[in-house]
C-alpha cells in the first residue's frame, strides 16, 4: 500500500480529471460506495472460485461478528447499491465509480495491495451498441492521453452461460487427458475455473491448448451475432482490435463481449483496462434479469504508462502562480490582506504568501523554488501606500510598481 506524496499527485489529479472529462462527455453519472462490504457479496458476485476470493481478499470481523471484505473490486459493491435504491427498475444506467481497491497480492511493479481504480457499469442495455461505446470511450481518453498507439484492444466473446457450460465440460474432458502435463495452477483450477487455463501464462499449458476444442464451436447464435455486430461498430468507427480466444477474465460474472487494452511497454503487468459484459449477476445478487456491461482501469498501471511514454505536460507540476514576499515589518503585517485581496479580485490565480518571516533573499529563493511566475515584493514603502511590486520570475517584463486595486488587472494583462 502506497503513500502518494505531493510530488506525485498533481499526475493522478492531471488522469483523474481526463477521464472524468471524458465521462461527462458520454453523459455517465458518478456513484460513491463504501469500500467495505459484507463478505458474502464479493463471494457470490465476484465467485468463489476466483483468485480474487480464493486468496486475496481482506477479509475480518467487526465488533458484531459480521465478516467484512475491503473491496477488491467496484462492480459488485455497484450492482448492490444500484439494487438497494432501485436503480434498476425499467431504467437505463451508466455509471461510474473511482477508489481504492484491496486485494493481498504479490505487490511488484503496476501490483500493488491498494490500488486505485476508476470503474464504469451500464445496466438495462443489452445490445452490442453500449459494448461498442464503453471501448471508444475509453479509446477516447487514451487518444487524449497520448497512450492509445501503444495499446491493444483485445476483444472475445464468452457467450451464453449455457453455451460456456457446454464449452466448458468439453474443455475439462479434453484437458483431463492431459492432466499431468498441466501447471500446477492448472491442475488445480481444472474442476474448480477451468476457463482460466485458457489464459494460463505458462508456455507448455498454452502449447497443450492448441489443440483443445474452440469455442467457436460451442457458441450459442444470440452470442455469435452481438459479438460480430460489436466487430461491425468498432470497424465502422475505425478502431482496430484483435479477438482473443483465450482472453477469459478473472472473474465468473462475465457473459458474451469481454476485452482488455494491453500494452507491451509494462513488463508483465500489461493489462491497464479489462471489463466486459456480465447479464448474469445482477440475478445472481438478486435482482431481476438485467443487462449489464462495463470496465474497470488500473490508474497506477496507466500512471506508468503515462511515465514511461513521457506524455505527462510538465505545465501541470505548477502548482504556484504567485508568490508574495514581504520585507518590512509593516510590510509583513499587511501582507496577509494584499494576499486575500489579490485571490479575491484574481479568479483562479494560485497565490502563495510567504509565512514565517525570513530575510528578502532567502524569500525570493523560496519564490523562485515555488515554481512562480510573478513575485509580488511587498516593502515598507509600498505597504503605507498600498502600492506592490510585480517582478516577472520567469521571462523578462521589467518590474513595475502597481497600486493593490490594479494587481490582478496587470497579472492578467502579463498572461496570468
Ligand atoms: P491481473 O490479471 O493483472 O491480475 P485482473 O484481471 O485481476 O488483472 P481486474 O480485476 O480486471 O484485474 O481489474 C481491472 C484493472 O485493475 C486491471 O486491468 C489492472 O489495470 C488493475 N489492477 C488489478 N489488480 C491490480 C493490483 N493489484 N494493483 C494495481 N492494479 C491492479
Ligand atoms: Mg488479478
Amino acid at each position: 500500500m502506497n503513500d502518494i506524496l505531493p510530488s506525485d499527485s498533481p499526475m493522478w489529479q492531471y488522469l483523474e480529471s481526463q477521464v472524468k472529462a471524458v465521462l461527462n462527455q458520454y453523459g455517465y453519472r458518478e456513484v460513491r460506495m463504501p469500500i467495505v462490504e459484507v463478505t458474502e457479496l464479493f463471494a457470490r458476485g465476484v465467485g468463489e472460485h476466483t483468485d480474487i476470493v480464493e486468496k486475496e481478499m481482506y477479509t475480518f470481523r467487526d465488533r458484531n461478528d459480521d465478516s467484512l471484505t475491503l473491496r477488491p473490486e467496484g462492480t459488485a459493491g455497484c450492482v448492490r447499491a444500484a439494487l438497494q435504491h432501485g436503480l434498476l427498475h425499467n431504467q437505463v444506467q451508466r455509471l461510474w465509480y473511482q477508489g481504492p481497491m484491496f486485494r493481498y497480492e504479490r505487490p511488484q511493479k503496476g501490483r500493488y495491495r491498494q490500488f486505485y481504480q476508476i470503474g464504469v457499469e451500464t445496466f438495462g442495455m443489452a445490445g452490442a451498441d453500449i459494448d461498442a461505446e464503453l471501448i471508444l470511450l475509453t479509446h477516447r481518453l487514451f487518444r487524449q492521453l497520448g497512450i492509445s498507439d501503444s495499446l491493444t484492444l483485445h476483444l472475445n466473446t464468452l457467450g451464453s452461460a449455457e453455451a460456456r457450460s457446454r464449452y466448458r465440460k468439453a474443455l475439462v474432458d479434453y484437458l483431463e487427458g492431459v492432466k499431468d502435463q498441466l501447471d500446477e495452477d492448472s491442475q488445480r483450477r481444472l474442476y474448480v475455473n477451468p476457463l482460466r487455463i485458457l489464459d494460463s501464462k505458462s508456455a507448455s499449458t498454452q502449447a497443450l491448448l492448441n489443440d483443445a476444442p474452440r469455442f467457436e464451436d460451442y457458441i450459442d447464435n444470440e452470442s455469435k451475432a452481438h459479438f460480430e455486430e460489436l466487430c461491425r461498430l468498432l470497424d465502422e468507427n475505425g478502431l482496430p482490435y484483435v479477438v482473443n480466444p483465450r482472453l477469459v477474465r478473472g472473474l465468473d460474472y462475465y457473459t458474451k463481449t469481454v476485452f482488455e487494452w494491453m500494452t507491451d511497454a509494462l513488463g508483465a503487468q500489461g493489462t491497464v483496462c479489462g471489463g466486459g459484459r456480465y447479464d448474469g449477476l445482477v440475478p445472481m445478487l438478486g435482482g431481476k434479469e438485467t443487462p449489464a456491461s462495463g470496465f474497470a482501469m488500473g490508474m497506477e498501471r496507466l500512471l506508468l504508462l503515462l511515465q514511461t511514454l513521457d506524455v505527462i505536460p510538465e505545465s501541470i507540476y505548477q502548482t504556484v502562480d504567485v508568490y508574495l514576499v514581504a520585507a518590512g515589518e509593516l510590510a509583513t503585517r499587511k501582507a496577509m490582506a494584499l494576499a486575500e485581496q489579490v485571490r479575491t479580485d484574481c479568479e483562479g490565480v494560485r497565490l502563495q504568501l510567504n509565512c514565517g518571516g525570513g530575510s528578502f533573499k532567502s524569500q525570493m529563493k523560496k519564490a523562485d523554488k515555488s515554481g512562480a511566475r510573478f513575485a509580488l515584493i511587498l516593502g515598507d514603502d509600498e505597504a503605507a501606500e498600498s502600492r506592490v511590486q510585480i517582478k516577472d520570475l520567469q521571462g523578462n517584463h521589467e518590474q513595475q510598481s502597481v497600486s493593490w486595486a490594479e494587481v490582478a488587472e496587470v497579472l492578467t494583462r502579463l498572461g496570468l
